[in-house]
């Protein structure tokens, strides 16, 4: 027997124990100080009314002979894609119900999609970047090239054409960054790949932050993208179902590579490997589309970006470079003084008692970088800010 030897090939990931470690030693030796963490990728504010009503009525509904339900379809239940097509349909993307796949999260598909393609593959993929994609493909052994994000660029970096890739993943709003591609650059992202025959993964998780008219929500928005874009979606972000767990992923059926149907073969991935979300959740989901739950929802995102406006006000007058915060729950900044992501890290805790990630955590690019996070509540950001203005 042997093992995957791939595996071998991963980086351990010290940058959230760290982060532990160093809190609570700080808070060990200073007991009387209050820490602000500014780190967190979670969410906080709990599951909108309309969504917790539809999951209660769902628990009822299988307590019952008539309303049990078992094995539901793998791809999900017609009724939440139904609600998927149609707020796709709301911004004018039609989509066929066997395009939407219910899932349990965005990050599964994103690490799932990889079965459908060969491991000879080129990848080309972001730095910074949300770690999920360089670790799915060093296990499967994919060789990878990485493309800058950096100062120059606004961490958007476009295509180059001397550069030849299958696989290229996007994700816009960016974690960590919060960088937004608007239309031009993700149509220059979509014929690039038309160009070379390459497929887009686009991670969309956080498109409900968007609110620039000129910044896609859907790479579908832009003209071709059906023939060279699989998207992922999910309602971790949008509707705080990180400890919930549902998402979809398109997979438009106009996408033919080697002359077979990538919707088919991502099908038959998903009926051989995975049993479907849970009815209970996918009612709760469903209800997250009703004008009603788009209402309680955009309040929540609402509270979140102005938690991000308040924190991008304080850098701007404060005199730092920083990307993201408008469109998205990120902030991500340039450390004062050329600090080093760790180096700012500390001096953040020590002279402010806020905690952030270091950006070095994401690549090396994200050197002398850190990310702050917009999921906090208002009045620890508040608090955050005015000791955050006082240090030097
Ligand atoms: N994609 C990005 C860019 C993320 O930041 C996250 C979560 O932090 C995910 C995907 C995973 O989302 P989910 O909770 O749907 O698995």
């Amino acid at each position: 027997m042997q093992i995957n030897d791939n595996y071998l090939n991963l980086k351990d990931s010290y940058l959230f124990s760290t982060i532990a470690k160093k809190v609570s030693q700080y808070k060990e030796k200073y007991p009387e100080k209050k820490v602000i963490s500014l780190g967190i990728g979670d969410v906080t504010l709990p599951l909108c009314e309309t969504v917790v009503e539809a999951m209660k009525n769902a628990v009822l509904e299988m307590g019952t002979k008539e309303g049990f339900r078992g094995y539901g379809p793998e791809q999900g239940y017609g009724f939440l894609k139904l609600a998927v097509m149609n707020y796709y349909k709301d911004r004018n993307i039609s989509l066929d119900e066997n395009e939407i796949f219910i899932s349990d999260g965005a990050k599964s598909d994103l690490g799932n999609i990889l079965d459908i393609f060969s491991q000879d593959n080129t990848v080309l993929i972001p730095d910074p970047v949300y770690p999920v994609y360089v670790d799915t493909n060093i296990m499967a052994g994919r060789k990878i090239l990485y493309m800058d994000a950096n100062e120059e660029n606004n961490f958007l970096p476009m295509p180059d054409k001397n550069i030849k890739a299958d696989i290229i993943y996007l994700c816009s709003p960016n974690n960590p960054t919060g960088a937004v591609y608007n239309k031009n650059q993700l149509k220059a992202w979509v014929d690039y790949a038309l160009d070379c025959g390459a497929i887009i993964l686009f991670d969309a998780a956080y498109e409900a932050f968007i609110q620039d008219k000129d910044c896609p929500r859907s790479i579908y928005e832009i003209e071709g993208a059906k023939k060279c874009a699989i998207e992922f979606c999910s309602l971790s972000k949008t509707a705080g179902f990180t400890g919930t767990r549902c998402g979809y992923t398109i997979v438009p059926n106009a996408l033919i590579f080697d002359n077979t149907s990538l919707n088919k073969l991502w099908l038959r991935r998903q009926t051989t490997k995975f049993n479907g979300v849970p009815y209970i959740i996918q009612r709760g989901a469903e209800a997250v589309f009703t004008e009603k739950g788009q209402k309680e929802i955009k309040e929540n995102i609402k509270y979140y970006l102005e938690n991000a406006r308040i924190i991008s006000e304080t850098l701007s007058k404060m005199g730092i470079w920083f990307v993201g915060g408008k469109n998205s729950p990120y902030i991500w900044l340039k450390c004062p003084n050329n600090m080093s992501s760790w180096e700012f890290f500390d001096y953040l805790l020590e002279n402010a008692n806020i905690v952030g990630t270091p950006g070095a955590g994401f690549g090396k690019n994200g050197e002398g970088f850190f990310r702050l996070s917009s999921f906090g509540n208002r009045e620890d950001v508040i608090k955050a800010m005015e000791k955050i203005s006082t240090i030097k």
